[in-house]
């Protein structure tokens, strides 16, 4: 039997696997966490360069729902949160009005949905139960907030797991952690390592050798890791890759029924265009800028950049730019100039301005295309019709030897949030530590 140094491969350094292996490390379990890049968090994301004037968040920015992990850690990294602020507004056919809910037809949606017998795509649901020209506005809403917000292709969302979610009003109650998500996942990497986990940044696995009792990955620089087991954090975009793809994770044996479990689930796509303008921006007299929607908060529009936010009650002047869902898969390609004017497009739009104006007062910008990102190859994963039946297939251990977990594989509400990598990764460790070395 050969002697292994390390008891279980910890494969990504995101919320997940932060999370598992310091609840593995503080039981007495030697673990080695690897990651594919230089930094820990994944896709919680808070930088601080790049002309930015404060933490500014790539990936992961607001709070949804209770998440009682979410927020117990953050309470021990000692960061606090706080509620946005500002008016929401409409901007569509270049009519502005404010808006007061996300999705103004939500109490009729979630009445017809919680008397849906049986689970069904969200375009079925909606042909179905809401047809005729009388509806046509709210089959038209619903699907946008599923595909901008949910990320979910309405061809393939489960009606039932939206259902649960909206019903939760995580959207209208979303607060920003005070100084960015950093502070959680740097917490998380302080505990792992002060309870002996190894981190070793910068080291892609891109082939899991096993069979039962034993895995082996093999790092660029030639190094050899060998474990008894291996907990598997990648995202759900990586488990879908095919073979040769940048970013791909291959598995020898093969594993094909996980494989194809991986591909029946939900990943969706987002763009985030994150722009900084001078000081003064707000109040702008000329050309007219924000003044044109006070205070906003939120703006909802028809343009390509549909979605806008401002970083309300903190007056920084940093509008956000949100494209996700089928139309961020649509752009995955583009070069991020592109995607620059044309979300400065349409926030001109949405403001009432002109793209030239916009670039005066612009002093940084970040295009953050997540479904371009090889260790990412999307944002985060909605549930399919399909996706209960995956997901016990993903969670089911093989052979006590592979462990996978993550967002993508959590089981509950919070779907597609920091809450559910958290839960994710601290089941995974009990499932570890429930089978014993
Ligand atoms: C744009 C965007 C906005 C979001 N907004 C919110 C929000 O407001 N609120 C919220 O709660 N959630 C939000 N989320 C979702 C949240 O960020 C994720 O659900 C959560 O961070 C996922 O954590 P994870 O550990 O499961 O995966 P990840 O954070 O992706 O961690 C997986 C790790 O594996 C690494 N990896 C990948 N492949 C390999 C490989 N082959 N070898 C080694 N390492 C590898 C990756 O680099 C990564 O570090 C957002 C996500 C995105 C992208």
């Amino acid at each position: 039997m050969p002697d292994y140094s390390i008891d279980v491969l910890v494969i990504g350094a995101g919320a997940a696997g932060l999370l598992a292996a310091r609840d593995l490390a503080r039981i007495g379990r030697r673990v080695a966490i690897l990651e594919a890049r230089a930094r820990i968090g994944g896709r919680i994301h808070t930088f601080l360069e790049d002309g930015f004037t404060g933490p500014t968040e790539a990936g992961a920015e607001f709070i949804h729902g209770d998440a009682p992990l979410t927020r117990a850690l953050l309470r021990e990294a000692g960061a606090a949160w706080h509620s946005t602020a500002g008016r929401n507004y409409e901007v569509y056919a270049g009519q502005v009005r404010e808006s007061v809910e996300f999705l103004a037809d939500m109490p009729a949606l979630l009445q017809q949905l919680h008397a849906l017998p049986q689970d069904m795509p969200l375009a079925d649901f909606l042909t179905c139960y809401f047809p005729g020209d009388e509806h046509a506005t709210l089959r038209l809403q619903a699907s946008q907030f599923a595909e901008g917000y949910n990320l979910a292709d309405a061809a393939r969302a489960s009606a039932f797991a939206l259902r649960d979610e909206w019903a939760g009003g995580g959207a209208e109650d979303s607060p920003r952690p005070t100084g960015g998500y950093r502070q959680l996942v740097e917490l998380l990497r302080d505990q792992a390592t002060a309870a002996g986990a190894v981190l070793y940044l910068d080291t892609p696995v891109r082939q899991l050798t096993w069979e039962s009792g034993q895995v082996a990955a093999v790092s660029p620089t030639g190094q050899l890791f060998r474990a008894r087991q291996a907990l598997i954090t990648v995202p759900v975009g990586v488990l879908q890759a095919s073979a040769g793809t940048v970013g791909a994770l291959s598995f020898q044996p093969e594993l094909p029924e996980l494989r194809a479990a991986a591909r029946q689930l939900g990943f969706g796509a987002v763009i985030k265009v994150l722009l900084e303008f001078a000081p003064d921006f707000h109040r702008a007299a000329q050309p007219p800028l924000t003044q044109h929607l006070p205070e906003l908060g939120f703006a909802f529009s028809d343009a390509p950049v549909p979605t806008w936010w401002s970083q309300l009650p903190d007056a920084r002047p940093l509008l956000t730019g949100w494209l996700g869902g089928p139309a961020a898969t649509y752009h995955q390609h583009t070069p991020d100039e592109d995607l620059l004017q044309l979300a400065l497009e349409s926030l001109a739009y949405v403001l009432g301005s002109t793209v030239a104006a916009l670039r005066e007062q612009l002093v940084a910008y970040c295009v953050v295309n997540w479904a371009a990102d090889p260790w990412a190859r999307g944002a985060y994963s909605y549930a399919t019709v399909e996706a209960a039946a995956a997901r016990q297939t993903l969670l089911t251990p093989v052979e006590n030897t592979l462990f996978f977990a993550g967002e993508g594989v959590y089981e509950g509400p919070s779907t597609g949030t920091v809450e559910a990598a958290l839960v994710s990764g601290q089941d995974a460790a009990r499932r570890i530590l429930q089978i014993g070395k």
